[in-house]
């Protein structure tokens, strides 16, 4: 089975970047099922590598490996245990029972992420590849994790993009419970793995909210975007002064509270607040309020570069009233997780949103994500999240 690429197609996957995207296909040699293997060749026959296939997306096919080896069961236990290794190296378990144990392209195996929250795993499959696989995957993690019990969450939009649909429920083993507390540096979590957003928790900023908690005390902390309190937490448990927490979801408020009280935190230093956070912003400012600490932790504005325009106004608005909302002296943790605006243009909103608020400010941390979700150099994709912290001059 067999996908001949276009003449000087062969490119990218010289550069073992691992997708191939329809416009570069010349021809497949015959109908293949949704997801499966598939020998890449260039316009001269030539082996290139061994994918996915992927008939409904405009990522056609998916690379498994660069080699001419069999991509079978022992391939999937290589690679898992490789992403094994990996985390045990991190060391990430020193400071937090949840991390990302699979992080995709990054660790060899598109399509597939798999978080682990103390003794559940949860796994998103998210193309035709990793779906095809899904079985064989949940086994081998079930035998080279020891762990018993697997979560599915494969219900991301962009499912659809590869003609699947939403999944849910119990994989492997059983679950008392949708609802358990994890630990991040001493502090609890209630994560909700069945219908928080993600697997659940974002993992993806952990040591970014321990990094707030360190500057937090003695400030007023505004947490703009705040899920399930993340950033609150930490700053409330290192002596912040006040904590104004700010989302959308009431879910995601009532699984802060909750939280707060897990970690028997001062409550009445801390206010959750339901709304939109471009009025509120709007608000704070009419209102003349201001704060020494905000952090700025939006959803995906921009999941690709065609979005890139309209996200950055969005990024630039809130950055600007949040220039604007800081004392002298005050720090902005801001960040964007959208893979279609990259750290320069992040850079460079920020700065043009701190001109327009007439204020100068100085960068004084750059942030990404945590390094359970490694990057793997081929895939620069998989650098997704970046941050700045900036001082209020
Ligand atoms: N900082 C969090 C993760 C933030 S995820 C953590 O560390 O866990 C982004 C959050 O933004 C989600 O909880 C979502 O409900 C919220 N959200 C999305 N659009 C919003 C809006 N316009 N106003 C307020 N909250 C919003």
């Amino acid at each position: 089975m067999s996908i001949t690429l276009n003449p000087n197609r062969e490119k990218s996957l010289l550069r073992r970047h691992p997708w191939i995207f329809a416009s570069a296909i010349r021809h497949v040699d015959e109908t293949h099922v949704s997801g499966s293997t598939v020998d890449l060749l260039s316009s001269e026959g030539q082996f290139l590598a061994r994918a996915s296939y992927s008939p409904n997306s405009q990522i056609r096919a998916r690379v498994w490996t660069f080699n001419d080896e069999p991509v079978d069961k022992e391939f999937f236990r290589k690679r898992i245990r490789a992403a094994i290794e990996v985390r045990q190296q991190l060391k990430v378990d020193s400071h937090s029972n949840a991390y990302r144990l699979l992080h995709a392209e990054s660790d060899g195996i598109p399509g597939l992420i798999v978080d682990r929250y103390e003794n559940v795993l949860v796994l998103q499959s998210l193309t035709a590849g990793s779906e095809f696989w899904k079985e064989t995957i949940a086994d081998l993690l079930v035998e080279e994790t020891g762990v018993t019990t697997i979560y599915e969450r494969s219900d991301a939009d962009v499912r659809e993009l590869e003609g699947l649909q939403p999944i849910t429920g119990i994989l492997r083993g059983t679950l008392s419970s949708f609802i358990f507390p994890i630990t991040e540096y001493n502090l609890k979590f209630n994560v909700d793995i069945a219908h928080g957003h993600k697997t659940g928790f974002y993992l993806d900023q952990r040591e970014n909210r321990h990094g707030v908690g360190e500057l937090s005390k003695d400030r007023d902390v505004l947490n703009c975007f705040c899920y399930t309190g993340g950033f609150s937490i930490h700053a409330l448990a290192s002596g912040a002064k006040s904590v104004l927490s700010v989302d959308s979801s009431a879910d995601a408020l009532a699984l802060l509270e909750e939280n707060i009280a897990l970690n028997h935190l001062p409550a009445d230093r801390h206010t959750s607040l339901e709304g939109d956070v471009f009025q509120l912003l709007r608000k704070f400012r009419d209102a003349n309020r201001s704060f020494d600490l905000i952090v700025l932790d939006p959803p995906k504005f921009a999941p690709t570069a065609a979005h890139a325009e309209k996200a950055s106004r969005a990024y630039k608005d809130i950055n600007l009233l949040a220039f604007k909302l800081l004392r002298h002296g005050g720090l902005l943790f801001t960040y964007s997780c959208s893979g279609g605006i990259d750290a320069a243009l992040f850079q460079k909103i920020v700065a043009s949103a701190a001109l327009d608020a007439g204020v100068d400010a100085t960068i004084i941390e750059h942030l990404s994500q945590g390094s359970d979700h490694p990057v793997s150099l081929h895939f620069p994709e998989g650098m997704y999240l970046k941050g700045l912290v900036c001082v209020k001059g």
